[in-house]
């Protein structure tokens, strides 16, 4: 296979355990993540239906209630009572609400976030808008929004400014906000930030003990912009272990094992050897994640894949 079409090995790199802990988290591809400590849990995004690339590219999507259903009965039923969008990209808010209305958790996002959900009728009171600094409580956990940047790159910028009813134009899902979400507890802090960007100085002082990291498209940056995005993101909070998310290839079904995307739309190696550089350098832990597996984010010890 041409280079350029062949994809990254996973391999030979650390990934997290199989376990459970105070809080339990399970990684659902992209930067879908569900955090539970068992009376109470928060997901980011929950975007499960994974249209193909042709119907992205050409076509309309819709989320997909079914897939949205089956994938809360195989997580067991948890008490979801917020679905968090770090932005309004389909990749991110297109099963949100979906989520929100199954579970009767709020939506919690940006105003775009928020007209996405009034497309599938999500009820007013549960649309919550996040804005800078805010910090909204769910039983033992406590979500706080610092407005942050997209990956270089940004494909569908601006707003959505009505509600939006699928199906509908992959681009029509714009970016709205972007968030980095800490998602604080008892037991530890995990910081989810989904999106390649940063603003200098925006996490400074504020900690957190595991980073849930959106790696999408750094395979194609400068090695100079990898090592900022460490510093104002891993090292400005301080945290232990560095978990990349948004690295696996959107456009297969969750049913199938997670795979890069091909070299020619991001390179996974690339992003993971400068990673483990700067982790090395910085005395900081890499783990890639398992789709579908618990695991406690803040403990057991790795095993490589
Ligand atoms: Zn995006």
């Amino acid at each position: 296979m041409k280079f350029w079409l062949s994809r990254p090995d996973l391999a030979g790199h650390p990934v997290q355990a199989a376990g459970s802990g105070d809080v339990t988290a399970w990684f659902l591809g992209t930067s879908s993540v569900l955090l539970s400590d068992g009376d109470t849990a928060v997901l980011t995004d929950g975007f499960v239906t994974r249209p193909g690339l042709a119907r992205v590219a050409f076509g309309r999507i819709a989320p997909d209630p079914d897939v949205v259903r089956r994938a809360v009965e195989r997580l067991g039923t948890p008490p979801i009572a917020a679905v968090v969008c770090v932005h309004s990209h389909y990749d991110h808010a297109l099963d949100a609400p979906v989520w929100a209305s199954l579970t009767g958790a709020d939506l919690v996002g940006s105003e775009s976030t928020a007209n996405i959900g009034r497309g599938l009728g999500v009820p007013e009171p549960s649309l919550r808008v996040a804005g800078e600094g805010d910090v909204l409580t769910y039983g033992g956990f406590e979500l706080a929004f610092v407005e942050s940047e997209h990956s270089p790159g940004d494909r569908y910028p601006g707003t959505v400014d009505a509600a939006l009813v699928p199906p509908r134009r992959s681009r029509e899902w714009r970016t709205g906000t972007v968030y980095a979400v800490f998602v604080r507890h008892r037991g530890g802090t995990v910081l989810v930030h989904a999106s390649a960007g940063f603003r200098r100085g925006a996490l400074h002082g504020l900690r957190a003990d595991v980073v849930y990291l959106g790696v999408g498209t750094l395979g194609k940056q400068p090695s100079r912009y990898v090592e900022e995005y460490w510093d104002e993101v891993v090292r400005a909070t301080g945290a232990r272990r560095v978990v990349p998310v948004h690295w696996d290839d959107f456009f297969v079904s969750l049913d199938r094992p997670l795979r890069p995307l091909p070299r020619f739309a991001d390179d996974l190696d690339v992003t993971m050897r400068r990673l483990s550089a700067l982790a090395a350098r910085d005395g900081v832990e890499v783990l890639l994640p398992v789709a579908w597996q618990p695991c406690d984010p803040f403990g057991e010890r790795p095993r490589t894949s």
